[in-house]
């Protein structure tokens, strides 16, 4: 470690900015890295453009959690995007991200499309009346702090399956599998239960020291059914560019790979 710019206590977590040695510029909660500079586009890349790519062309999009604003730096390339609320539980974090993360999170924040809600994530859910067209769930892990774990709900699937339009998408990241599959499992079948597509798909993060599965649902059009050229088709129509991993041959893959990954085993 470098540097540490930033060491204290929100009302809801243990804080930490720093600046690693070969990982640069990172953000810490409870202990756990939740990104680093030299690999966030790997973690935030993977979130973001499977769920966007199979609306096809979102208008709404809702984020829950998501502090750093590198989920909505992402929703915000999209041409169709005319709103983006993204919704955190801790308003302290995401002044520290402002302040601190503005050359990776790009004044995302003030972009005109973007509105910040400071909120439980279930709370707003429960309250808002709007109808989003894609919803990006970026919360801390699973099995990690007690604020986000009632966001891996079939209850809170439920929620989000009815404040979706017709060709709704909600992409949730689902931690570790390999080391957590009971997690990672109970939340791809809540999903199940809900939704008609359900995908699970896992990328290596290596500041993170593991694979991170996320788990994708959608109303009509399974995720893993789009070819690469489709997924590129809508890119281009969409006028994202500069991508640093995510293209039509990675959504293809992704889809393609086992939905869990194999965990710690002693059996034959
Ligand atoms: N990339 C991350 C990882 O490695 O797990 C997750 C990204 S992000 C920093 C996690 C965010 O979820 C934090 O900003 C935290 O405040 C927010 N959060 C946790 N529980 C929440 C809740 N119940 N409602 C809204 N936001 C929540």
């Amino acid at each position: 470690m470098k540097e540490i710019l930033y060491r204290g206590r929100t009302k809801y977590q243990e804080v930490e900015i720093v600046v690693f040695e070969e990982y640069g510029l990172s953000l810490i909660l409870d202990g756990l890295v939740q990104s680093t500079e030299a690999d966030e586009a790997i973690y935030h890349e993977a979130l973001v453009h499977p769920a966007m790519v199979t609306h096809g062309s979102p208008g709404s999009v809702l984020i829950i959690g998501g502090g750093e604003g590198y989920t909505l730096r992402e929703v915000l390339r999209y041409r169709s995007v005319r709103r983006a609320v993204m919704v955190d539980i801790d308003g302290e974090l995401v002044e520290l991200a402002k302040k601190y993360l503005g050359r990776i999170h790009r004044n995302s924040f003030n972009d005109p499309r973007a509105s910040v809600v400071i909120m439980d994530g279930l709370e707003y859910v429960e309250k808002t009346k709007e109808i989003f067209d894609v919803v990006i769930v970026d919360l801390t892990d699973p099995y990690g702090p007690e604020i986000g774990r009632k966001l891996y709900t079939e209850d809170f699937y439920r929620k989000l399956y009815s404040l979706t339009s017709d060709k709704g998408v909600v992409v949730t990241q689902a931690g570790c599998s390999f080391y957590y599959p009971e997690y990672y499992q109970g939340i791809f079948k809540n999903m199940e239960r809900v939704y008609r597509y359900v995908r699970g798909y896992s990328i290596w993060v290596p500041s993170f020291g593991y694979a991170v599965s996320y788990v994708i649902a959608s109303k009509n059009r399974d995720p893993g059914s789009m070819s690469g050229d489709e997924v590129d088709k809508i890119l281009r129509e969409e006028g994202v560019e500069g991508l640093k991993i995510y293209s039509g041959s990675l959504h293809e893959s992704l889809m393609k790979a086992p939905a869990i990954l194999p965990s710690f085993s002693t059996s034959p």
